[in-house]
Parts: C-alpha cells; structure tokens; sequence
C-alpha cells in the first residue's frame, strides 16, 4: 500500500505501471486472507437532523482491520477488490454483519436506525442479486425496512435500463434506496424519474466548497441549491454528505436541507461507539 499520508511522500511519488501492478497484487492477495481471517469490519455513520442531532439512520462503511498494517481506509482496498472481483465477496459479508449487528442491538434493546449498506456497480449488475439479497436478510432475522442500499449516480447509469428493473426489485422487497455520489456523475433528469429511489446524497466535494457567505457564488452552491430543489420537486429526500463545518450546516438550513452526515456531528465509529449513541438517538 503506497503512503498517501504523507504530503510529500505522496506529491513526489510517481509509481511505474509494474509498481502499481504489484501493488495491487499484493494488496488482493491480502484481500483474499483478509477475507478467510475475517479482518474486515464495519463502522457506523450517523444520518443525523442538522437542527436536532437526532440520528435517524447509519451508513455502514468498511474497514480492513490488518495485523500489520493497522486500520485500512477502503479507499486504499476498494477499488482493488472491485477490479478484481474480490468485492463480489465482500459485498455479501458486509451486509450479513450489518444484519446481524441489527439484529444484536435489537436483542440489547437497543433503539434501532436504519443501516445504510454500499453496492458496487459490480454487485449492483450481479446475476440474482435481489435473492442473493433476500437469502441473507433471511438467514439473520431482519427485514427489509432495517436496510437501505446505496448506489452511486455513476453505477446506476452506466446500465440504466437494467439499473431501473434490478432497483425495482430490491425496491418491491421493501428495501429503501438511495443514489450516493450525486451530482458527481450525469443522470439525467428522465432516468432520475424512473430510478425507484428515495433519497439523493450530495456528493462530498459541494459541500467542501461552502465554507463562508463569500462563497456563495461559486458553483457548488448552485448545485448544492438545484439538488435540493430536484428533491422537493421529485419528493426525493436529500442527504448532505461530508458536513464537516457550522457555516456548511447553516447553509443547508437555510436552504430547506435538514438530514446530513459528516464530521461535525459523527465520523464512521466502530460498534463500542456507535452503541451508546443509539442508545441516546442523538449525537449532540
Ligand atoms: P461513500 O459511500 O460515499 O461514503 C462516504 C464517505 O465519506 C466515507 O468514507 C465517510 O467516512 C466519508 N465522510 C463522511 N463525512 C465526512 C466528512 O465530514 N468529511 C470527510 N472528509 N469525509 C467524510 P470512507 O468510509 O472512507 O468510504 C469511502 C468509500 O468507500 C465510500 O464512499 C464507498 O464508496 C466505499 N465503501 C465503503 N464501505 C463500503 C462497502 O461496504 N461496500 C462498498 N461497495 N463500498 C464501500
Ligand atoms: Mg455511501
Ligand atoms: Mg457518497
Ligand atoms: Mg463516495
């Protein structure tokens, strides 16, 4: 795994073609036994209410908990397992130990929330995947209001026609829906109709632009504005991604958007963590 971390080890780093091959070599072969030693784990992201703190539902996001290598970001291990194929297992464990953490908390009396889990594009065009689906929310006692699934703008359009049938699928199971990364690829507002979701997620990278009324010019605020607009119109809930600041929150009040995850309320926390907080519904 390349050190991103450091700034100049990454600016300065330029990898040959061999390099990165290897490396992702390296890194799938790990993959492969992280997946046997069970090494991967899921950590939660509150949804909250921006004007309450109130939680009202979790992403689930994975961690690869390496002996060596310590807490691995899926963004270093991801894209990896999805240009191998390699996510086509991890997909299923993900769910299944959203599943049965669900139904764990339910068993403490925990108050349970929603768990938002991620599709690739991969698994989203899987043969069979609303079953694949149905046998694993089966075999843990959990039904389908307990999940939502999300997939991105881009995974969804890149075969829209058999995006829209195998969405209609999960949908008619009961399981909400959700197109993560929006704004970022290029639905267009005809398919956006069609898709059967429930919510938008504005991409990350608006938000990071809206830090103060200077700003209130740039584009990412009129995306940020036409998205929550296309909400209301298309009665989509809206969810604002990466809220890391007070200025970004204010915004999205005064702009009609009142559900929202991000720094400034809860970074993704591992079950210890998240536990407690379920057991208040609020973060602040
Ligand atoms: P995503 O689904 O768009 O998840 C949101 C990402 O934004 C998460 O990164 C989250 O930690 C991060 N984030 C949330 N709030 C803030 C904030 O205020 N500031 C900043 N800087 N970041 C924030 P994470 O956990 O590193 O996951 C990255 C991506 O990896 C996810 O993006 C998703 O595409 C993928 N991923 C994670 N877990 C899974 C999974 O179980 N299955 C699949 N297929 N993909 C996953
Ligand atoms: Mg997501
Ligand atoms: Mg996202
Ligand atoms: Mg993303």
């Amino acid at each position: 795994i390349a050190k991103a971390d450091g700034r100049h080890t990454y600016r300065f780093y330029t990898a040959t073609l061999n390099q990165q091959l290897l490396e992702q070599f390296q890194v799938e072969q790990a993959l492969r036994l992280a997946i046997e030693r069970q090494e991967l784990v899921l950590y939660y992201q509150p949804r909250v209410n921006i004007a309450t703190g109130a939680i009202l539902s979790l992403e689930a996001l994975v961690r690869w908990n390496h002996p060596e290598w310590g807490l691995v970001q899926p963004g270093r291990f991801i894209p990896i397992a999805e240009a191998t194929g390699l996510i086509l297992q991890i997909g299923p464990l993900v769910l299944r130990q959203a599943c049965e953490q669900i139904k764990l908390w339910r068993a403490e009396g925990v108050p349970v929330v929603p768990v938002a889990v991620n599709l690739s594009a991969n698994e989203l065009y899987q043969d069979n995947l609303a079953q694949r689906i149905q046998t694993i929310v089966h075999d843990t006692g959990v039904t389908p209001a307990d999940l939502e699934f999300e997939v991105t703008e881009s995974a969804a359009m890149h075969s829209i026609e058999k995006a829209v049938m195998i969405l209609s699928a999960l949908r008619e199971q009961g399981f909400s829906l959700s197109l993560d990364d929006f704004g970022t690829g290029y639905a267009s507002l005809s398919y956006l109709n069609r898709l059967p979701v429930q919510a938008l997620k504005i991409d990350r990278s608006f938000l990071a632009e809206i830090n103060s009324a200077e700003d209130a010019l740039t584009q990412s605020v009129t995306i940020v504005k036409a998205i929550i607009g296309l909400g209301a119109n298309l009665g989509l809930h809206i969810i604002a991604e990466g809220v890391e600041t007070k200025e970004q929150r204010d915004f999205l009040i005064n702009h009609h958007c009142f559900v929202a995850q991000g720094y400034l309320f809860a970074k993704p926390l591992p079950v210890d963590v998240i536990t407690p907080l379920l057991r208040t519904g609020n973060v602040l």
